[in-house]
């Protein structure tokens, strides 16, 4: 079977075969035991622990499934819905372990159409492997994706770093880019445990060369963490984590349970450019 994912050594396609992929120079890149293939370049293996580790992807995979942040995933896949056109190809750069990848390939599958997902940390992208089996899932970065050029009709990125030339790179003329931010006050009430005194997040709204913003889409919803395991996950998931004074950590330790609003803003952007497969279609029903 044709992949969705190019050699990452020549840029060549990629056949899947049984274990493995197959470029037509011969690199090959085996299929891992969870499904997963790994296609960072051999001078990328050796940095220490890229990408998230093992507990804060298990953290993370606790909370998600706890389906708290289901509404943004109800969201991103009527956005496909709304938006992709059939049959189309998805990547989700930097999907962590597939919880929203799942989603959106099952509505993409139900299309036609089919998924690849990509992320650095291992721990991760094994999680994502096991829930995705119909798609692609391969250990890389979205700095530097093993797609072709013009490749996807939908990008989707939630939560993960931004790599908008290469993301206009692999997106198709005409293609669509959803990107998940944090809202003003997301997860507010968390913060005012945290902090003596909280800020809120910059509303902003970016213009990216070669994409042109059709809408941005508000989701909030608000939920009651009923553990201190839950309120754990939680904050191991956020940046807080990482750079909260010892006392807020304290508070939070503190806490029986807490009632949280999560705030996120889908921007919903446009790639540029004309779909130049239109212009050779022999589907001559237009004209
Ligand atoms: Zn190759």
């Amino acid at each position: 079977m044709r992949s969705l994912f190019v050699c990452p050594i020549c840029g060549g396609a990629l056949e899947r075969g049984e274990g493995r992929y197959v470029c037509p120079r011969s690199h090959s890149f085996d299929l891992a035991r969870e499904g997963y293939v790994n296609l960072l370049p051999a001078n990328r293996q050796h940095s220490k622990t890229p990408g998230d580790d093992k507990e804060m992807a298990a953290a993370r995979t606790r909370f998600l499934e706890g389906g708290w942040y289901g509404p943004l995933r109800d969201v991103l896949r009527a956005l496909v819905e709304r938006y992709a056109p059939p049959a189309p190809a998805l990547l989700d750069a930097g999907c962590g372990e597939g919880w929203y990848t799942s989603a959106l390939a099952e509505t993409v599958s139900a299309r036609g159409g089919r998924t690849a997902g990509v992320d650095l940390s291992r721990p991760a992208i094994k999680r994502a492997a096991r829930r995705c089996p119909g798609g692609e899932i391969g250990v890389a970065s979205v700095y530097h994706l093993p797609l072709g050029d013009g490749s996807v009709e939908v990008l989707s990125d939630c939560f993960s770093p931004l790599a908008a030339e290469e993301f206009y790179r692999v997106l198709k003329p005409g293609g669509i880019f959803l990107y998940v931010v944090p809202g003003p006050r997301h997860l507010w009430e968390l913060k005012q445990v945290l902090y003596e005194k909280p800020y809120e997040n910059e509303e902003k709204r970016e213009e990216y060369a070669g994409f042109r913003y059709l809408e941005v889409v508000p989701v909030e919803t608000r939920f009651t963490l009923p553990s201190r395991q839950d309120m754990m996950d939680l904050y191991r998931m956020t940046p807080y984590f990482w750079k909260t004074p010892k006392a807020g950590t304290e508070r939070l330790g503190g806490l029986e349970t807490l009632t949280v609003t999560a705030q996120f803003r889908v921007h919903v952007m446009e790639r540029n450019g004309t779909a130049s497969s239109s212009v050779i279609s022999n589907q001559s029903t237009d004209w």
